[in-house]
Formats: structure tokens, C-alpha cells, sequence
């Protein structure tokens, strides 16, 4: 009888010990495994060549390791990269890199498509998919250092440099995960968690919990749940001052109101990585950045430790939103910081290759058109757009 073979990119640490346990194989064996799967990028068990022979033959016989295929790749002239991700029967998400001086910070995807529906948000206008599995999530990761180890090393080649100590290139290329991408991570919860635990598993991708976000809409019950299993860091996408116009903006606010929303967020920061939650709030033109809203917004961000993070509104078609101005954005962060609020405005990066917040999803949510579109969008792949 044909059975599937098992995937071992979402596994964990304990799932890889008992199934190399099953045949006979010690838990260090296991650790093995994870490091040459996460770590080393390798798929193949042939080139896993500290791992004993029979051992490689009865894993090739029945596991792979197998992230989602990739449909297009694009390149900013900033250096942000976006990957597209096939995700089966029409479904496509997205991940984004962003390199800046200090960090590489990845932006991941947790859902095809989304059901909260917020209405500046491509991905809620999209409407749900499906929830993604962890080999989905943290394929994602594994993929995107795979290719920026690869590109790492082959610009070391062109330059003449030796490789340093065995390793192909620099592993902490990427530094940050933020779970900003696709979807709602708290309405998908154990998959969330289990790819989490891998981004932390020093045997996997060994990052730190504050180097980690998961970005929520405010999912009350799992943001507690979140503080006990897996206290990494977390944004919450607050958009609105207010019930009335939260209720507007970010529908799920109807089932968590506000009040509700900040007492998640306190009992929260007792857990947290950071001592601070970050507030994230899209800037839009006359919905949601007059003065009397910054007056509001500063009553709810003196209840607790945070940081604002003001985000330039990313118009797509059939928002009718409009992006706050220029001017608008810095007075309303003067407000701010005037109240002593840490405020931050997010810059926009790879504008040329649409990598910000849900701009992809937009553009794959006619589905019966898709292969149309993976069509043009392997053209835009080919032809890479770097200046
Ligand atoms: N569902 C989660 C995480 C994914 S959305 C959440 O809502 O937090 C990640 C961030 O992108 C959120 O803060 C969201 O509000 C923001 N975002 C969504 N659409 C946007 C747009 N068109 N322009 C700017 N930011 C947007
Ligand atoms: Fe979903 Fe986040 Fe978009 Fe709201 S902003 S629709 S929660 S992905």
C-alpha cells in the first residue's frame, strides 16, 4: 500500500525524537536531523553526511522534506525581497525580507487570506482560505535563509573570500521574525505555536523570544494562552482609539472591545520578552489621524508600557482609504511624543515590488485567474527587478 511520506519540516524536536525512536534511533539522532534540516538548509538525507547509512535509506524510504513551492521571487532596489508561496488549490501567501543595518527581519505569513476582514486590510477584503500547517509557517523561514545563505555565499565567492569555518554563510542573516503576513496567527493557533517553537529551538533556528512578533488583531483568549506557552513578542494591531471606530476598522474589536483588549495586553506583559507591547496603527487620511483621535490614543497608551508604531495606510483598489499625509503623519506622532509615547513611523521598503502589508494578496484574490497570474508573475520573476 502507497503511503504519504512524512514531511519533517514541521516537526518538532519531540515529534523528530519519536519517530527516529520508532526505528531503534537515539534522541540525539533527532537533534541531527534538525540541525541539517533547519540550520544547514539541506532536504536531501544523501547529504546528510554524518547520519548513519541505513539510517538515510529508511528515512529517504519514508519522510521528505518539502517546503511550499515558490511561484515567483522579487527583488527591491532597496534589497527587500519577497517570495510568493503556492500553498495549493488556488492559494498563494507571501513572505517578505527586509534587510537594514542592525537586523534582517523576515515577515512571515500565518493564514491564506484572513476572516477578521479589517477594512484597510487586502487580505481581509480577500476573505479566509485556510489555515496554514507549521511546515507551511516555518518553511517560510527555512526557505528565505536557504536562498539568502546561498546568495551570501555566492557573493563571498565573487569577492574572493574564503568561507569561514565550514559554515556556507553568515546563519543570522535573518535576525527577526515578525508574523505580519498573511492572516490572523491567533485564530491559528497550534500551527502558529508549533512553528514558534521551532524559531526558538537552538537546534533549529536558536532565535531569541524578543527577536520574534507575533502581530494580533486582538484575539483575547489566545493572546492569554500565548503569555503561557510561548511568551514571545507582540504587536497589537490597535488602528482606532475608540469602540466606535475600532468596531469600524478592525471588526473583531465587537467581540473584544477595547477595555477587554488592553487588560489581555497588561496580563500579557507580565510574560513578555520585552517590557513593552507594540501598538500598531495605520495611518488613515481623515478616518483615524485627527488631533482628537492622538488625544485619545495617548488615554489608552498611558494604561500601559508600549510603543506606538504609526503605519502609513498602503492603498490597494476598492479600499477607498486614502493614506494619511505627510504632514498629518508627523503631527500626529509629535502628539505623541510630546505625551513621552516611544513613537515610530514605519518607512515604507520595496515599494517598486508592492512587499508591504497584504498588497499581494489583492493581486491573487480573483483565484479562477490565478494560473494567469502566476503566469505574469514568473515574468516578473525572470526578469528580476534590481536596478
Ligand atoms: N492579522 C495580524 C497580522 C497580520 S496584519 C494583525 O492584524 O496584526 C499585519 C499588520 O499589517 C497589521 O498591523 C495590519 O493592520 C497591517 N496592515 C494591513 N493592511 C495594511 C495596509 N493596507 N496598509 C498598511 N498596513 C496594513
Ligand atoms: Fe486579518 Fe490582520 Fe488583515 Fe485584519 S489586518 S484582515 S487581522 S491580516
Amino acid at each position: 500500500m502507497h503511503t504519504e511520506p512524512i514531511n519533517l519540516l514541521g516537526m518538532d524536536a519531540s515529534a523528530l525524537t519519536q519517530l527516529v525512536g520508532q526505528w531503534g534511533g537515539k534522541p540525539f539522532r533527532a537533534r541531527q536531523l534538525q540541525k541539517w534540516i533547519h540550520q544547514r538548509g539541506v532536504s536531501q538525507f544523501d547529504d546528510m553526511t554524518d547520519l548513519a547509512r541505513e539510517f538515510r535509506a529508511q528515512l529517504s524510504e519514508h519522510c521528505v522534506v518539502q517546503g511550499s513551492p515558490v511561484m515567483t521571487q522579487q527583488r527591491s532596489t532597496d534589497g527587500t525581497r519577497k517570495w510568493l508561496f503556492d500553498v495549493g488549490q488556488g492559494n498563494a501567501i507571501e513572505s517578505v525580507f527586509i534587510p537594514e543595518d542592525d537586523r534582517g527581519t523576515l515577515c512571515i505569513s500565518s493564514q491564506a487570506g484572513c476572516n477578521v476582514a479589517c477594512r484597510f486590510c487586502s487580505t481581509g477584503h480577500q476573505g479566509f482560505n485556510r489555515n496554514l500547517t507549521t511546515a507551511e509557517i516555518i518553511g517560510q523561514l527555512w526557505w528565505a535563509r536557504r536562498e539568502l545563505m546561498q546568495d551570501m555565499a555566492s557573493a563571498r565567492l565573487e569577492s574572493g573570500q574564503p568561507e569561514q569555518s565550514g559554515q556556507p554563510a553568515d546563519p543570522r542573516v535573518i535576525s527577526n521574525v515578525v508574523m505580519m503576513g498573511m492572516g490572523e496567527p491567533l485564530l491559528n493557533y497550534e500551527p502558529v505555536v508549533g512553528a514558534v517553537k521551532l524559531m526558538l529551538d537552538d537546534n533549529a533556528y536558536g532565535l531569541s523570544r524578543r527577536r520574534v512578533t507575533v502581530s494580533t488583531s486582538g484575539v483575547v483568549p489566545m493572546m492569554d494562552r500565548l503569555s503561557q506557552d510561548c511568551p514571545v513578542a507582540l504587536a497589537v494591531s490597535l488602528h482606532a482609539p475608540n469602540d466606535a471606530l475600532r468596531d469600524q476598522l478592525v471588526p473583531l474589536n465587537k467581540k473584544y472591545p477595547l477595555d477587554e483588549l488592553l487588560s489581555a495586553c497588561e496580563r500579557y506583559l507580565k510574560f513578555a520578552p520585552r517590557d513593552f507591547i507594540t501598538f500598531e496603527y495605520v495611518m488613515l487620511d481623515g478616518v483615524n489621524d485627527t488631533d482628537q483621535h492622538a488625544r485619545e490614543l495617548i488615554q489608552i497608551a498611558r494604561r500601559l508600557h508600549c510603543k506606538l508604531n504609526l503605519i502609513p495606510f498602503n492603498p490597494f483598489p476598492g479600499s477607498g482609504l486614502k493614506r494619511s499625509t505627510a504632514p498629518r503623519i508627523r503631527i500626529f506622532a509629535q502628539h505623541l511624543m510630546d505625551a513621552g509615547i516611544v513613537t515610530t513611523v514605519r518607512k515604507t521598503r520595496g515599494d517598486d515590488i508592492d512587499a508591504a502589508c497584504g498588497q499581494l494578496a489583492g493581486e491573487v484574490k480573483d483565484r479562477t485567474r490565478l494560473s494567469e497570474k502566476m503566469a505574469a508573475q514568473k515574468l516578473i520573476a525572470i526578469k528580476e527587478i534590481r536596478a
